[in-house]
């Protein structure tokens, strides 16, 4: 098939930027003041940083939260905290960043993959339970893209079999299930304040709970075994320093008032986008209305068809449609399980058994969301107006066009 040039669609159908991230002046002033204060991190100054804890907490409806260095932090020390021993299974998704499946390495422990649902590209709760063995100890459910899981089965599952649930909402801030924010339905919520996401300090995490056990240890877990009333040089669990500094509570802690207008924001964008593109054939939106009341689209992601694009390929697609100015592109190149670390074994830790071997695992939604289907617009693109979505769409129609015989 011979296809055009990118010089055969210009100009661009978008031509705005969508700036990522967003601040303005009493941001400056937040972090400003910490700054001249000169109080930016412990022993003594952890005011901001609990304070930004009580915030976020009270805007997820947790009794607790406890702030670390990122998400993948968050998800370890919850995993740990939920008291795992060497060689048990965790259940995780292959459609995720690493961070879901390699945490439960450095825990000593094996993930277990199970496919997506093809209409949600969330953890299909059907597959889950024939995954569960004797040694299954926990789920990593990740609400993809902001999609909240179906957490009601998720649930179910877990309360029969007897498991924690660590719901990864590192995509979620400020997304609901059944009105329910991310992170408040599990035994823990695992958020990444990592650049690219819908809530940000650069770098950063938190973990909500409503459980005091579990709070108590995953706090003294980021605070190198420190326990409360104890003495700065007093240890009593195998912690780290995952502590972050004022300087990022006071920034997040100003963030945060505008992530409810932003996610609303997203979620009315998404579903605009949503009508728009179910109207292109070989389009077509992941499915909505799984419980989700509010998504917080930290991508938005569609299903390609080639088949109605004259076999243009996916990721020649996904380039196409960055070059009409979308801020767009194809996701995960592979399925975790397909990553070195899994096929070569190079789990650096004893505790995993002989025979776990990735070679033959197959998951074949995630394969074909990964090679064939997925098409990724990012979140700050969702934050443009209602006539932006317009051109997303206008700018798929016109590569249809260019790629038609
Ligand atoms: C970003 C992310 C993480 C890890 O967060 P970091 O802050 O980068 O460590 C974990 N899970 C998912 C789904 C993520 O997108």
């Amino acid at each position: 098939m011979e296809q055009k040039s990118l010089n055969d669609i210009v100009p661009k159908t978008v031509e705005k930027e969508f700036p990522w991230p967003v601040f303005d002046e009493a941001d400056i002033n937040a972090v400003s003041e910490v700054l001249r204060s000169g109080n930016w991190g412990s022993p003594n100054c952890d005011d901001l940083v609990e304070s930004f804890e009580s915030e976020f907490a009270a805007y997820c409806g947790t009794k607790y939260a406890v702030s670390c260095v990122n998400g993948s932090v968050a998800l370890r020390i919850s995993l740990i905290a939920c008291g795992v021993r060497p060689g048990d299974e965790v259940i995780v998704p292959p459609y995720t960043f690493i961070a879901t499946a390699s945490i439960v390495l450095e825990a000593n422990c094996v993930p277990v993959f199970v496919d997506i649902d093809p209409d949600t590209y969330n953890i299909d709760p059907a597959e889950i339970e024939k995954a569960i063995t004797k040694r299954t100890k926990a789920i990593i459910p990740v609400h993809f893209a902001g999609q909240a899981c179906d957490m009601d089965e998720i649930m179910a599952i877990a309360k029969k079999h007897d498991l924690m649930v660590i719901e990864d909402a590192c995509h979620g801030h400020g997304a609901e299930y059944k009105r329910m924010k991310l992170g408040s339905i599990g035994d823990t919520g695992c958020f990444s304040f990592q650049s690219s996401k819908n809530l940000t300090s650069g770098e950063g995490g938190i973990i909500t709970t409503n459980d005091e056990k579990l709070f108590d240890m995953m706090n003294s877990l980021r605070n190198v075994g420190r326990v409360k009333g104890g003495k700065w040089y007093e240890h009593h669990n195998p912690g780290c320093n995952y502590r972050i500094t004022q300087l990022q509570a006071a920034l997040l802690s100003n963030q945060l008032k505008r992530l409810e207008e932003q996610t609303k924001k997203r979620h009315e964008n998404g579903t605009y986008l949503n009508s728009l593109l179910e109207n292109i054939e070989g389009i077509k939106p992941l499915a909505r209305d799984r419980g989700e009341t509010l998504h917080s689209y930290h991508i938005y992601i569609f299903r390609y068809d080639k088949s109605k694009f004259n076999g243009l390929s996916k990721s020649r697609f996904a380039e196409m449609l960055a070059a009409e100015g979308v801020p767009s592109f194809m996701g995960y190149p592979q399925p975790l399980y397909k990553q070195p670390v899994f096929q070569n074994k190079n789990f650096m830790c004893y505790a995993i058994p002989e025979e776990v071997d990735y070679s033959g695992v197959s998951c074949p939604v995630t394969e074909k969301a990964c090679y064939d289907e997925a098409v990724w617009i990012l979140q700050n693109a969702m934050l443009g107006e209602k006539d932006d979505m317009d051109k997303f769409a206008e700018a798929i129609r016109k590569i249809k066009k260019a790629v038609s015989p």
